[in-house]
């Protein structure tokens, strides 16, 4: 895969200021151009080194979420890898829980990349709203989300940064997991890999430690993360820095406060995840067999659109 222009697109100053229509040049593979036009929408937000910008597809009228990367931030070569890779494993990816790609193209200025489109924010921008979520509600998340990293593993990919802010919500409040900018494919199983990489509140302890290697252990403890801070209401390291919360990472120090009532189910789930060892953390397969994910009820596929204000009704 290259990062060279089959496109092009008008007058996109610095991927910030861009008006009115996008014009992709599409060569067919006998040569012929076309051109497809995509009107420019709403500021969706702003990550590492792209903004994101929803896009309409003027002939299909189809929505995407756009990322535009202005190229004069990939200069240097490291970086052009990076966002190569990102490019390479997303585009490799198909599943119902996972932010779908649609492709790529590029100009003189920027890179764009056309995702699905998911109209209703992040986990995070939902956990500040609600401050926590109830059992119901993580079940549903979390089995999804269990979904797309089991469907990650298959395929050798290990996303090494799952966190609130990158479990997006589409129209009917389904997790679509996004953000492969920090996701390694292995080349062999049983392969590690070393870079010290994450989000500090939800890094692994043996990336911290990082004389082995990690692997995909790192996104079950997470998860284990992420089950806790929908639970709890703010993750189970967090401190004022970020020493000491590596400190407690690497202790696997935390506590379940008091006046947060949680099931007995939960805590042994997060339990058995949150260990040190990543020998010792449950695998995929023990996850959906554990008694949290086995209430003796079905687990509901959707939750209704009032739950993004207000938590669901007992009934
Ligand atoms: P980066 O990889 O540069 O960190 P992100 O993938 O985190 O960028 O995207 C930055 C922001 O753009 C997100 O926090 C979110 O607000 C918005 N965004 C990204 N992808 C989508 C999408 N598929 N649908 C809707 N909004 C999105």
């Amino acid at each position: 895969m290259s990062l060279t222009s089959r496109s092009s697109a008008t007058s996109l100053q610095d991927g910030a200021l861009f008006e009115g229509v996008i014009e992709e040049k599409v060569i067919s593979p006998r040569g012929s151009v076309s051109i497809k036009r995509y009107s420019k929408g709403r500021f969706l937000g702003k990550g590492g080194f792209a903004r994101v910008y929803e896009l309409q597809d003027l002939e299909s009228k189809k929505n995407y979420a756009a990322k535009v990367i202005p190229k004069s931030t990939l200069t240097k070569s490291r970086t052009r890898q990076k966002l190569m890779s990102e490019i390479k494993i997303h585009k490799s990816l198909k599943h119902p829980n996972i932010v779908g790609f649609e492709h790529f193209f590029e100009d003189h200025e920027n890179v764009y990349i056309l995702l699905e489109i998911c109209i209703n924010q992040t986990l995070n921008e939902l956990l500040r709203r609600r401050k926590r979520l109830t059992e119901l509600e993580s079940m549903v998340y979390m089995v999804q989300t269990l979904s797309a990293v089991e469907y990650l593993h298959n395929h050798r990919v290990i996303h090494r940064d799952l966190k609130l802010g990158n479990m997006f919500l589409n129209e009917k409040l389904e997790i679509k997991l996004g953000d492969f900018g920090l996701a390694s494919k292995l080349e062999y199983e049983g392969q590690k890999r070393k870079t010290v990489c994450g989000t500090p509140n939800y890094i692994a302890p043996e990336i911290l430690e990082s004389r082995e290697g990690h692997s995909y252990e790192v996104d079950i403890w997470s998860f284990g993360v992420i089950l806790y801070t929908l639970l709890i209401g703010k993750p189970p390291f967090e401190t004022n820095d970020v020493k000491t919360t590596y400190k407690k990472i690497r202790k696997c120090s935390y506590s379940f406060p008091e006046n947060v009532q949680i099931s007995s189910q939960a805590k042994d789930l997060i339990e058995k995840i949150l260990q040190a060892d990543p020998e010792s953390r449950l695998s995929i397969q023990d996850m959906y067999k554990h008694a949290f994910f086995n209430m003796g009820f079905e687990i509901p596929k959707f939750l209704p659109p009032s739950t993004l204000a207000i938590p669901p009704s007992e009934s």
